[in-house]
């Protein structure tokens, strides 16, 4: 083997573990938003059941008023019997007295009926925030942990790339710049071997003619097809 083509692959499987690394960067803040997205439900919840419970107490408001409104009536109409001489009126004031008060009893009871069902929709609320708080106790520790993976691939990325230059540095330039430009546009490999005629990269059968360049190794050999550099297995 061509001494720079082993010195090429080594300096790829750096590579690829860089570009492996980056891409594992790239991930995380995707993956950080995609923890933060299991609250969205948990959050969703809670504020439905507020909400509930937002629009029982106002029924609760508007009940107590129309209480009010007609025990003011029954006070009015109690203040006319009193005043009145007359049995016929006094009897017409206490049936319409007695009317308010079924009334008022009436509305006492949707009264009580909300009251309960209020008191349901904070039961409601308690346990929707219960739910809440144990989703963010789990998302809290996903980022923190996620921050932590963060913190090793850039450590790792760094001490790769610093390795990589080491790698680089004594590889001829040219054949450096034909890698590195080869690489750049490569999702795998720049460098592949040829096995039985086929390049490693892109599949296609080698011309003789690049065959006997190959086997020749005065210089680095490109599948004709896809450009990437080629090596004999045997
Ligand atoms: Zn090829």
């Amino acid at each position: 083997m061509l001494p720079q083509i082993s010195q090429l692959l080594q300096l790829q499987e750096r590579d690829q573990r860089i570009r492996a690394l980056q891409k594992e960067l790239k991930d995380i803040p995707k993956n950080e938003a995609l923890a933060r997205n299991q609250l969205a439900g948990d959050l969703a919840a809670v504020e439905s059941a507020q909400q509930k419970a937002k629009e029982i107490e106002v029924q609760i408001k508007s009940l107590e008023l129309d209480i009010q409104t007609r025990q003011n009536s029954i006070k009015r109409l109690q203040d006319q019997q009193f005043e009145t001489r007359k049995n016929e009126e006094f009897q017409a004031l206490g049936t319409e007295v007695q009317r308010y008060q079924r009334e008022v009893g009436g509305l006492e009871d949707r009264e009580l009926e909300h009251m309960e069902a209020l008191e349901a929709a904070k039961a409601v609320i308690k346990e929707a925030q219960a739910r809440l708080a144990a989703t963010q106790a789990r998302v809290d520790e996903e980022l923190q942990a996620l921050s932590a993976r963060a913190a090793g691939v850039r450590q790792r990325l760094e001490a790769e790339q610093t390795e990589r230059e080491t790698l680089a540095d004594p590889i001829e330039p040219g054949a450096l710049d034909l890698y590195n430009r080869l690489f750049a546009k490569k999702p795998d490999a720049a460098v592949v071997a040829m096995e039985n005629g086929i390049c490693g990269g892109c599949h296609m059968k080698i011309v003789i003619g690049t065959l006997q360049q190959l086997r020749q190794e005065e210089g680095l050999t490109q599948c004709e097809s896809c450009g990437r550099i080629l090596y004999l297995v045997e």
